[in-house]
């Protein structure tokens, strides 16, 4: 991943930031840097042609001081273990922001499955499942898609741990099919929640009116639903991006148009309907919000300078890299963190874990009622911790985020 340092090197390093800022006991920073437990496997898979390669596995849980280790799983060529140890950190902070009964935990698999068949994917799928079998469980840890994994491997998931039990265990994993437990909104969830957040944010700063214009890059599962609710909530989308480039039309684009488009020729770029740019133009138009919602480092100390828009709602995890953050923050531009603003996609696989948990099936409205209700509830916490403390939103959600964990260890004491 383009980390532009050591991920986790970094994610400690935050940790340090927001520990002088609570005054943190150093026995206790020292606990929070590392994770409670890093699993490495190899997953043997007899490939179609007959091969067997050898993949490696991680799986990671940082901390489960407020309930069972929750976080992705993601497939990609480039994944470390310093990287997996970050973003299960990440979603221990992320999980304690919105207040949800939750750790922290990550996994990865090294693997390319653009280039792998069906068969082989469900292979290594089981493989790994299996390899870490005693530590994932309803209540011990609850994988999730991330990079490069979707429902129909959460399904695989699901079906191998059942299997090795007996019986239909559909709370083990979220992310699922509607078919086997899946939750309606979830896969909207990430979006949808960017511009919830968002809409929270333009009202304290009296900005939100239907004149607000929104750049978003990335155009996937979290850049597309956002774009869809933005819309749908009377905003106007101005530009929107992928990995081959933008499109930009000040009058408006409608996201639904642009991602047929998109589905048809493999990119945004060239949509009739509006003029095509470059990334970096995109990130730098006069906007009242950007959202980059593409992958992590894209706004960096080289290009923060051009930033215009006023408001970043972090779609993606850690889009902006700390010296960008600091550039910004000097500049004036209110930045809503990640691990608040694209927590909608967790905090709607905690109600799929619910869901699942009372064997029930919730409609979308249900879904998108108790999601905002969960949000709204978070946002208002880390603004009100931000002003209170003088402090960046990002800081005010770590100071909340660390604090309840810290609470936790300490009510529950370092045993033995
Ligand atoms: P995705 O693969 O569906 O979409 C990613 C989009 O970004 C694609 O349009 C891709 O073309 C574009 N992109 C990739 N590299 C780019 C680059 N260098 N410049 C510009 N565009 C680029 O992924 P996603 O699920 O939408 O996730 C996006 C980000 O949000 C990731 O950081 C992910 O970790 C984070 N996130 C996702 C979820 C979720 O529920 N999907 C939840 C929380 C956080």
């Amino acid at each position: 991943m383009a980390y532009i340092k050591d991920p986790y090197e970094m994610a400690v390093e935050q940790l340090h930031q927001v520990a002088k800022l609570l005054d943190l006991d150093k026995g206790l920073v020292r606990y929070l840097e590392k994770p409670k437990r890093s699993v490495e496997v190899s997953i043997p898979v007899v490939m179609d042609n007959g091969e067997v390669q050898v993949f490696t596995g991680y799986r990671v849980h940082h901390n489960d001081a407020l309930g069972p280790c929750k976080g992705g799983i993601r497939y990609h060529p480039q994944v470390t273990l310093n990287e997996v140890k970050a973003l299960a950190m990440w979603m221990t902070w992320k999980t304690a922001t919105v207040e949800i009964p939750y750790g922290g935990a990550k996994g990865g698999v090294l693997c390319d499955p653009s280039k792998m068949s069906t068969r082989e994917i469900e292979k290594l799928t089981r493989r790994y499942i299996v390899n870490i079998l005693d530590i994932i469980g309803p209540f011990k840890d609850v994988p999730a898609p991330d990079v490069n994994t979707n429902p129909q491997v959460m399904a695989w998931i699901m079906d191998t741990y059942s299997m090795y039990h007996g019986y239909a265990i559909p709370e083990v994993v979220t992310g699922k099919p509607l078919t086997v437990g899946g939750l309606p909104g979830r896969l909207e969830a990430t979006g949808r929640g960017c511009i919830v957040i968002m809409k929270e944010m333009l009202k304290k700063l009296n900005m939100d009116s239907s004149k607000i214009t929104i750049a978003i890059q990335g155009f996937g599962n979290v850049g597309y639903f956002a774009a869809k609710t933005a819309h749908e909530f009377g905003y106007k989308v101005v530009a929107v991006s992928d990995v081959m480039g933008g499109i930009y039309n000040p009058d408006g684009i409608d996201p639904d148009d642009a991602k047929a488009y998109s589905d048809k020729t493999g990119s945004v770029v060239n949509y009739p309907k509006a003029k095509t740019i470059t990334n970096e133009e995109l990130l730098a138009l006069d906007v009242d919000v950007l959202i980059p919602a593409a992958i992590e480092g894209t706004i960096h100390a080289k290009n923060a300078d051009n930033i215009k828009a006023k408001v970043i709602i972090e779609g993606a995890n850690g889009p902006v890299t700390p010296e960008a953050d600091k550039i910004l923050l000097e500049k004036g531009t209110v930045i809503v963190p990640d691990i608040l603003a694209n927590a909608g996609g967790v905090t709607a696989s905690y109600l799929e874990w619910q869901q699942n948990l009372h064997r029930e099936y919730w409609d979308i409205e249900e879904v998108r009622k108790r999601l905002a209700h969960k949000l709204t509830r978070a946002f208002e916490q880390v603004y009100d911790m931000s002003k209170k403390e003088d402090v960046s939103m990002r800081m005010g959600a770590y100071m909340i985020a660390v604090k309840r964990v810290v609470d936790a260890l300490i009510a529950r004491g370092i045993w033995p």
